[in-house]
């Protein structure tokens, strides 16, 4: 098994007939999946994603994978693969096709619709190409075969890439409920006859291969749901995602079964719950739905509301009732029931937004207190059983932080793939598949790029450490007027702060340190402005850590006298 690689350097040329794997997100943190496979001169990419922002990454909206080492051969892109369509595999998408807006977009007709409605947004009209389970498509030099994946949204595939290379799965998220709500299993009889064929790399999700067992069936939260909407004196307000179809298929059957009339709240609530109606993928009993003003004379005990923001989001509807923002009012007896996961990053977003609610009254259902939730991942047991059901020659664990691929390495390992077959690697690696045997061969880039408002790639690192430090530190500016001549100071200078705890005499101590920075470089003739710049922040910086124990960022102003 592999080990961090930081000594990679670029990848040697791919040999002939060889397949090449880049993962450029997904693999080491949850979110932006996309990973770029090469064979024949040609590219194909299996998903492009968008990861949240943590905290500690203020103003920024989403983060995108890198697309520098495929940035000059977008024309050799055949075609961009879908797997499903959450965010976290779709979202990038229109920053890729911004870069070159007609690679064919291969999907489902779920996971199309919802790029499709996200695109119009960005104002691109995508070169769609439309498949479903069992369909068999080429796109240049890859053949692709569509599996049905059964996940957290609806009409989720996983993909067999044939190529001169060997045949490769790729599962996308999956999980294997035996009695999903629209009877559509994981299709593993598929899974059983490619690993007859001869599965030489096999990519796995990894997102819950830490929890032993298996994923329970969405059905078994019906009990818990159904006590909500029996049991609540006022209003139901749930809050899930905006793709979960069939969690909201759910609200709206027990809404329904107990003469409650249901109302979407937010854009993109509306928006996907419109587009599965309309698909068929949501089933919405006559007269269920109404628009939410429609809820404003009904009694509490005859209303369901369903909105986003079951991650804390502080813009969506949930955070902003949860402050009274919003124009729905949470009090006393509403029975608010958080039908999601919580993702790990959102826990402190979430549980303010819990406090919030439980402050005006409302009674909080959530994952923590009630059967609310199960995952959309396959958990322990069913990665086993895929193992021991394909028997690949190579395993490469996808979609996870680093503990989440070792652990489906370890069942990999477990179940009979060889140890030096079983590649875990993180974003950037480049594994090549020669000879039917997966290796390490070098490392691209792979690093976060950042969409802040209307810049992609704009902000940096550096410039969230600035952030970061006048959040936490707060900014200290120095005006000085300096004699050209003498390169000392003309008058004392002027301090202007932010966020730096101070008084009218704070900075009269530092009054002298800048005043002997200065003479000792006129004394050693640095007299250019941004040199004497750095001496002063280099200055008060040093006195603002020995006096104060803080590190405000320091912006010197130097005019000329
Ligand atoms: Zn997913």
């Amino acid at each position: 098994m592999s080990h961090p690689h930081p000594e990679l350097g670029p990848p040697p040329p791919l040999p002939d007939g060889a397949l090449r794997v880049v993962p450029l997100g997904g693999l080491g943190e949850i979110g932006r999946n996309m990973t770029v496979f090469e064979h024949a001169g040609r590219l194909l990419v299996i998903d492009c994603g968008v990861l949240f922002p943590e905290e500690n990454q203020p103003g920024v909206d989403v983060i995108l994978p890198d697309f520098t080492s495929i940035r000059h051969r977008l024309d050799d892109i055949e075609a961009i693969v879908l797997t499903h369509g959450h965010e976290d595999h779709i979202g990038g998408v229109p920053y890729l096709l911004r870069e070159r807006s007609d690679i064919p977009v291969v999907g489902s007709r779920l996971t199309l619709a919802f790029l499709e409605a996200k695109l119009k947004e960005h104002r691109i009209t995508p070169k769609s190409v439309r498949v479903k389970e069992g369909d068999r498509r080429s796109f240049g030099p890859f053949e692709c075969e569509f599996v049905a994946v059964n996940h957290s949204i609806p009409d989720g595939l996983a993909v067999a890439l044939r190529t001169r290379a060997g045949l490769v799965l790729h599962t996308g998220d999956f999980k294997m409920d035996q009695f999903p709500l629209d009877e559509r299993i994981t299709d593993l009889r598929a899974f059983a006859r490619l690993g007859e064929e001869g599965v030489d790399l096999f990519l796995a999700d990894s997102t819950n291969a830490e929890v032993p067992g298996f994923t329970i069936s969405e059905r078994d939260l019906n009990p818990a749901i159904e006590q909500v909407f029996r049991t609540a004196p006022r209003r139901v307000i749930v809050s899930s995602f905006a793709s979960h179809v069939h969690r909201i298929q759910q609200v709206l059957d027990a809404a329904h079964a107990h003469g409650r009339k249901v109302a979407f709240v937010g854009r993109s609530m509306v928006r996907n719950m419109g587009i599965a109606r309309d698909l068929g993928y949501l089933n919405v009993p006559p007269g269920l739905l109404v628009q939410p003003r429609e809820l404003d004379g009904m009694p509490g005990d005859k209303v369901c509301l369903v909105c986003t923001g079951s991650q804390g989001e502080p813009m969506a509807a949930l955070s902003r009732m949860a402050n009274r923002e919003h124009e729905i009012r949470i009090g006393k007896g509403d029975t608010v029931l958080l039908a999601s996961s919580l993702i790990p990053g959102n826990e402190s977003a979430i549980y303010r937004v819990i406090n919030g609610l439980a402050r005006w009254g409302a009674n909080v259902v959530h994952k923590g207190n009630a059967k609310v939730h199960v995952s959309g991942h396959a958990s322990a047991g069913e990665l086993a059983y895929c193992y021991n059901i394909i028997k690949p020659a190579n395993a490469m664990p996808v979609h996870g932080e680093w503990r989440h691929l070792q652990a489906n390495a370890e069942i990999a390992m477990r179940t009979g793939v060889a140890p030096d077959r079983t590649l875990v690697v993180e974003d950037g690696v480049v594994v090549d598949l020669v000879d039917g045997r997966a290796k390490i061969t070098g490392k691209v880039p792979a690093g976060y790029v950042y969409v802040d408002g209307m810049t992609v790639g704009g902000a940096t690192e550096g410039s969230l450490k600035d952030r970061r430090t006048l959040a936490e530190e707060g900014v200290v500016t120095v005006v000085a007027i300096v004699d050209a001549d003498t390169g000392e100071l003309a008058e004392p200078p002027d301090f202007l702060a932010r966020g730096f705890v101070h008084d009218g005499t704070t900075f009269e101590p530092v009054i002298p340190v800048i005043e002997k920075a200065l003479a000792k470089a006129a004394q050693e003739g640095i007299g250019e402005v941004h040199q004497l710049e750095q001496l002063i922040t280099r200055a008060v910086g040093a006195w603002a850590w020995r006096t104060h124990r803080r590190k405000p960022m320091i912006i010197p102003v130097i005019i000329d006298a």
